[in-house]
């Protein structure tokens, strides 16, 4: 049985275009976005209020493609994207999705990475991903120049992204590091650059990002998300939105169409990268963007610039449902829609926060990186609390049991099967994983769902467990493979597994099962050896990556014949010792 999007979505108008680049998409008016002269600034900064209308970000991207062009000496219609990669490590700014789209102008590829990363984590980007320049910003310069020499990339390709003073206690751009706006003003004295000579089908095959997921097992892979996947799921979520937004007027622009829009989850993962820098900016909303998130100044900001959506992740929900005598110091009346996604918001969560705000419309979605974002999404005129909500338009989905049949009714759970034109590419360099997750047309999500009938008569999908190994600390991916690479590399480790176990704030935590070696002297006692694993993770791993699950030693972990670890029998375990308590 296949489901689709309820009746009441509104079909996509057109085939998502497939033989232009994003940055076209974007920038260009003929492509249904909404007209550049009316709409909200695209990026503004939510610390300085430093902003560019719409019609200056199209000139910056032209310039900083041209300034690109001579600096690399790349051409648009010269070579494939593959040499023409661009990494970046850096927290949001005004600049990270023009770069993006001056990178994609010239047939290149962005590869963003996680700005909470270790120096080793970026290491294994930049090699994995073969990028030839690091776009960053000064927080985070040194370690970014210790793993561009680490893996080759010379000085003289390291750049400077903006970041307020504000936000680095006053300080200025680094001196010897050319900056983003170096390179629009050089681009200023260009030539125009010659069109991208497309042939139909193009913007489908070609990556534009270049995304680090760990799928459904395994290590961090490149997730290969071409031009047409990210136009796509703006499009389907463009026109998801449609049928409400003509119906409500944004305080911030006292307009039906515009409004702002809260710009503070990363833009280097896929939520805040497609979701809020795509199809915001597609239908003409303003992103205010932040660059970390502090509870004070993110609070300033949505009353300074009237935000009316913010989107979050369940973590920050629950922070805003312990502190509403903070909340109320400020003036939050602009807010009507709150949007969370990339892990599960809890429904008591939800209520708790509906009752201590009424009138604001609490959704959720669902999706992946794998799927360029979103797959389905409460909408305000349908909201049931703890559903993941409906399909977008173009969306269609199986759910197969466990056992590998077909499920043909409601309330009955199994994996969740997508086939979308947002559905990427598949994995840089690595056959198993693309034929174990992209099978028949459809794309295997690894996370167990029911589709349900809400009161409304509509379909809605409720993702219930995950069946794949992932672990979700706060939002961020955390792959059990990796920290079990790094822990087996600790003196005292024989063999390990590492699982999920619930927490309340940061909705999973990594938890260690360990076999210890014969090496550990009976001196040592378990809560030294155990200290001693978690400083090694503590010293390598950025916070989220910690053990904080705690570690348990066993006598050996449960593998299959063939040598894989059962996870499902020590997640099972983990249940019932925690029920047991
Ligand atoms: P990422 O690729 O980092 O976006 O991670 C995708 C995974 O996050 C999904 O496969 C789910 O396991 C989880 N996820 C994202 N959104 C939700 C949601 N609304 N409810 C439950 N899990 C979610």
């Amino acid at each position: 049985m296949t489901f689709v999007a309820p009746s009441w979505v509104p079909k996509l108008p057109f085939h998502p275009p497939d033989s232009i680049p994003i940055s076209d998409f974007m920038l260009d008016e003929n492509h249904g976005r909404h007209p550049l002269g009316y709409s909200k600034a695209p990026f503004t900064c939510g610390l300085s209020g430093k902003t560019y209308s719409s019609l200056e970000v199209k000139e910056r991207v032209d310039y900083l493609a041209r300034g690109l062009a001579k600096e690399f000496g790349w051409s648009p219609n010269a070579g494939s994207e593959w040499d023409k990669v661009i990494a970046v490590f850096s927290v949001n700014t005004l600049d990270t999705l023009p770069l993006a789209w001056a990178t994609h102008r010239l047939g290149g590829i962005q590869s963003p990475a996680n700005a909470a990363y270790s120096c080793a984590e970026l290491e294994y980007q930049l090699k994995d991903s073969k990028a030839t320049a690091l776009f960053t910003c000064l927080p985070l310069l040194q370690t970014s120049l210790e793993a561009a020499k680490n893996v080759g990339i010379p000085k003289n390709r390291i750049y400077i992204l903006e970041v307020p003073k504000e936000f680095t206690g006053g300080k200025g751009n680094p001196s010897g590091f050319k900056t983003v706006h170096d390179l629009i003003q050089e681009g200023k004295k260009l030539d125009r650059l010659e069109p991208l000579n497309w042939e139909q089908g193009e913007g489908a095959k070609r990556t534009a990002f270049l995304c680090y997921s760990s799928g459904t097992s395994g290590l961090p892979k490149g997730v290969m998300i071409s031009h047409r996947n990210v136009i796509a799921n703006t499009l389907q979520i463009s026109v998801y939105e449609q049928p409400y937004r003509e119906t409500r007027i944004a305080p911030a622009t006292q307009s039906a169409f515009t409004d702002n829009v809260l710009g503070l989850l990363p833009m280097s993962h896929i939520y805040g990268l497609v979701v809020i820098c795509h199809a915001s900016v597609y239908r003409g909303d303003g992103v205010i963007v932040l660059p970390k998130f502090e509870f004070a100044s993110t609070l300033e900001s949505i009353q300074r610039f009237k935000i009316g959506s913010l989107f979050l992740v369940p973590p920050i929900i629950i922070l805003m449902t312990k502190n509403k005598p903070l909340l109320d110091k400020y003036d939050l009346s602009s807010v009507w829609s709150i949007f969370t996604g990339a892990a599960p918001l809890g429904k008591e969560t939800a209520e708790d926060l509906q009752k201590l705000y009424p009138s604001w419309s609490i959704r959720q979605g669902y999706g992946l990186t794998e799927t360029s974002t979103v797959v389905c999404s409460t909408s305000p005129d349908d909201v049931w609390l703890g559903s993941s909500g409906s399909l977008l338009p173009g969306i269609e989905c199986k759910i197969v049991s466990l056992e590998g049949s077909e499920i043909t009714g409601y309330d009955q759970p199994g994996e969740l099967l997508v086939k979308s034109p947002s559905v990427v590419l598949g994995y840089l360099n690595n056959e198993k994983a693309n034929k174990e997750t992209f099978q028949g047309g459809y794309m295997r999500t690894g996370d167990e769902a029911v589709i349900r009938k809400a009161p409304s008569g509509h379909e809605h999908v409720f993702i219930v467990d995950r069946i794949k190994e992932l672990i979700k600390v706060k939002g961020h991916q955390v792959a059990p493979a990796e920290l079990e690479a790094h822990l087996l590399t600790h003196p005292a480790v024989n063999d390990c597994a590492v699982i999920q176990v619930p927490d309340e704030y940061a909705g999973e935590l990594p938890k260690a099962f360990v076999v210890k070696s014969p090496s550990v002297g009976l001196e040592e006692s378990d809560r030294m050896v155990a200290r001693s694993i978690q400083k090694h993770v503590e010293e390598h791993k950025p916070n989220y990556k910690w053990i904080k699950g705690g570690i348990e030693f066993i006598d050996v972990i449960p593998k299959s014949p063939s040598g894989k670890i059962l996870r499902r029998f020590l997640r099972d375990k983990e249940k019932e010792t925690r029920r047991a308590k």
